[in-house]
């Protein structure tokens, strides 16, 4: 063995190069270390690539671990979308949440929007089937026609088909998803003559839903009950905004929030007072008073507690005219069908568009709305022009009303409300510290 040179990466390069090249070539001897030098720098930034990479891939699963553990069995529309799907990711999920929450907005009730601008379209939609359920078979015609429709309109987002109906968060160009709307009313107009096609338009291609995805569902929106426990025929009378906001100011009379905990934290219905002419927010406490609709809040976590706590509170709805809500209807059609046939009542209402369509109805003030409509996005909030914050930071209890810490409580894992400056202390807060309002006050 010859002597070897003393600089290590010449050593290297010449352990490497080719034998002959070395020996022979001095030109050769320096194209081969570039050469190598040039492949050695590939290497390094494939495996930087590499590394990056498997960090997100981690970093994702993490995100919808935690989204499924929060999402569960979640009534809402979107979230519903989120509990059976293995392929869900996290962004999928904020971009859906985003929709949603354009969708029933106008500029001027949503100031902090961004202005859109694109070709492209988002479709939100649900229809249960007025004839009572599908059969299996035509359940299965009925993914398939979805299926190969939005395929030649290139549009892409999830539809729930199950044998009571349709539940969907499209995608796609304007024209495309507007056809695939007149084409369902024309393949099925008993189901879709009178269905509520929302579209928000002027979409950038970045707001499109990367897959399409057309999959069979036991219910379009997971209660857990037997559709035979809650019949559509028997779902409560629609009330439209204004007769819901005037609804609230009857006695006798109880609002339900058939939507999870973490939602109705930062944005709730609060009745007026008749006798002083206020609003909830304003005068008096929002959990009833005299001569006005008195709320009730199950506190659930996910849907499927709204069967255990209407059983455990029928009570409080006895002789009462019962009022639900939702975010924007969906929920409230089987839930109001359960609580009539469970209690054999029949004053059973909800709000027809939920929220959303109330709150375009009041956009100034909010009507008898304070607070927020729920939003997991940081750059969207939605509420009235004139909207107060009625929640706290869990932990330095200031005012904050942004689920933008992705943070969870430490016993139940809802997410919680942690301020901006709560989050960014150093050391951070122990994760057992974060506990939610609804946990703490057991
Ligand atoms: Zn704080
Ligand atoms: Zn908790």
């Amino acid at each position: 063995m010859g002597k070897r040179r003393s600089n290590s990466l010449e050593e290297h390069f010449a352990a490497e190069r080719p034998e002959k090249a070395r020996k022979e070539d001095p030109d050769e001897d320096r194209k081969a270390r570039k050469a190598l030098k040039k492949e050695k720098k590939r290497n390094k930034e494939k495996k930087e690539k590499k590394e990056k990479k498997e960090k997100k891939e981690k970093k994702d699963k993490k995100d919808k671990k935690d989204k499924k553990e929060q999402f569960g069995a979640s009534g809402e529309e979107t979230a519903a979308s989120f509990s059976k799907d293995e392929e869900e990711d996290a962004h999928e999920k904020r971009l859906i949440d985003e929709l949603h929450q354009r969708v029933n907005s106008t500029p001027s009730e949503c100031p902090d929007v961004p202005k859109q601008t694109g070709n492209n379209s988002i479709l939100l939609f649900y229809a249960y089937c007025p004839k009572g359920d599908m059969s299996r078979d035509q359940q299965t015609k009925a993914i398939a026609h979805c299926y190969e429709t939005l395929k030649s309109l290139k549009c892409t987002g999830r539809l729930r088909i199950g044998r009571e109906g349709y539940n969907g968060t499209l995608t796609g160009p304007s024209d495309g998803v507007r056809r695939f709307t007149k084409e369902l009313r024309k393949w099925d107009n008993a189901t879709f003559g009178q269905t509520d096609f929302k579209f928000v338009d002027n979409q950038p291609d970045k707001q499109l839903l990367p897959t399409l995805k057309v999959f069979p569902v036991t219910e379009i929106v997971t209660y857990g009950f037997n559709p035979q426990d809650a019949p559509l025929n028997m779902r409560g009378v629609h009330l439209k905004p204004q007769e819901w906001h005037d609804a609230l100011t009857k006695p006798d009379t109880v609002v339900i929030d058939v939507r999870n905990f973490n939602e109705s934290l930062i944005g709730k219905f609060a009745p007026p007072n008749n006798e002083t002419g206020k609003h909830g927010a304003e005068g008096t406490n929002n959990l009833g008073v005299v001569g006005s609709a008195k709320v009730l809040d199950p506190g659930m976590r996910k849907s499927t507690d709204f069967p255990v706590w209407l059983d455990k509170h029928k009570d409080e709805l006895e002789g009462k005219k019962v009022l639900m809500y939702c975010t924007a209807g969906v929920r409230c059609e089987r839930a109001s069908a359960f609580v009539r046939k469970r209690l054999n009542r029949d004053e059973v209402y909800q709000l027809d568009g939920g929220i959303h369509r109330y709150l375009e109805q009041y956009p100034e003030t909010g009507g008898h709305w304070i607070g927020k409509n729920y939003v997991f996005d940081k750059r969207f909030s939605h509420g009235a022009d004139r909207s107060t914050v009625i929640s706290q930071c869990v932990n330095c209890k200031e005012p904050w009303e942004r689920y933008n810490a992705h943070q969870k409580c430490f016993r139940c894992k809802m997410e919680v409300l942690l301020c901006n400056s709560c989050q960014r202390l150093k050391p951070a807060l122990p994760k057992a510290s974060l506990i939610c309002p609804l946990c703490e006050a057991k």
